[in-house]
């Protein structure tokens, strides 16, 4: 039995499409999607968690509240409400797969008190090390981060990610049955990781937040340089893109995104 996956909508924000063209002046919706994922042996794992309802308290401060300006946020809820359309709860959840800690997706990490947290090693440890500003500038709210985190957390290693013949990046076998590999995918956010998976017979890679719109790989778009500059690291960020481009053209996998439109086709609450 494979892997079943739900798409579910964390909250969204709205942007100028022109943040990642350069010039269309059209306010578009990011949506942050979540995925909820049906294990045959191992039940429930989610990955990445949406804004969850205490984005507003986690940036009334100075400077995080600037983070709100930037990017206009709505709240759909707790990541509970989306899981609840689909009949879990986060106490059903076990395993959480965190691909970055952008706020987006961490937002609801607080609520799965009874699950293992799942990261690379590079992903937490250089965002608390920053100032308040490279927080704020690195999308980074440390409120969001729950207390205690690191006793229930595993965290792995940059060296047990292996290269891998059917991709362009290191993946690791996460719960070493072949069926979810995460994969590192550098430069939007530090250990920005994505996930391959098979499910309805359709071998996927999706990409988190290194790329945010699909005609980032099929239609050549780049990123302004101002955009691509708030970027962890623009040159990884840059060579991701063009492997991803390579890996497009191979037809190997579906790509999919978290903010990216297409992705919304999927999306079942
Ligand atoms: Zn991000």
């Amino acid at each position: 039995m494979s892997l079943r996956i739900h798409y579910l909508n964390g909250g969204y924000c709205r942007h100028l499409l022109a943040s990642i063209d350069g010039r269309t002046l059209r306010m578009v919706k990011s949506h942050a999607v979540f995925l909820a994922i049906e294990h045959p042996e191992l039940g429930w794992i989610v990955c990445d968690t949406g804004y969850g309802t205490r984005f507003f308290e986690a940036t009334r401060g100075w400077p995080y509240r600037l983070y709100r300006w930037a990017t206009p946020v709505s709240l759909r809820g707790t990541a509970a409400s989306a899981l609840a359309a689909i009949g879990v709860r986060p106490d059903d959840v076990r395993h959480v797969i965190v691909t970055h800690f952008h706020a987006d997706h961490i937002g609801g990490l607080g609520e799965f008190t009874r699950a293992r947290i799942y990261y690379h090693e590079e992903a937490l440890a250089p965002l608390v090390a920053g100032t308040p500003f490279q927080q704020t500038r690195a999308a980074f709210l440390p409120a969001l981060v729950p207390a205690g985190l690191s006793a229930r957390s595993t965290v792995i290693a940059a060296k047990n990610f292996a290269e891998d013949v059917a991709l362009p990046f290191p993946t690791y076998d996460l719960f070493s049955d072949g069926r979810l590999k995460l994969v590192v995918l550098p430069g939007h956010a530090p250990g920005q990781v994505g996930l391959e998976f098979t499910s309805d017979g359709v071998r996927t890679l999706y990409c988190a937040d290194a790329f945010w719109r699909m005609e980032q790989i099929v239609a050549g778009v780049n990123l302004p340089r101002p955009v691509l500059a708030l970027q962890w690291d623009g040159a990884a960020y840059r060579v991701t893109i063009e492997k991803l481009r390579e890996l497009a053209r191979r037809k190997t996998h579906r790509l999919l995104a978290c903010h990216d439109e297409e992705t919304q086709r999927y999306v079942t609450a």
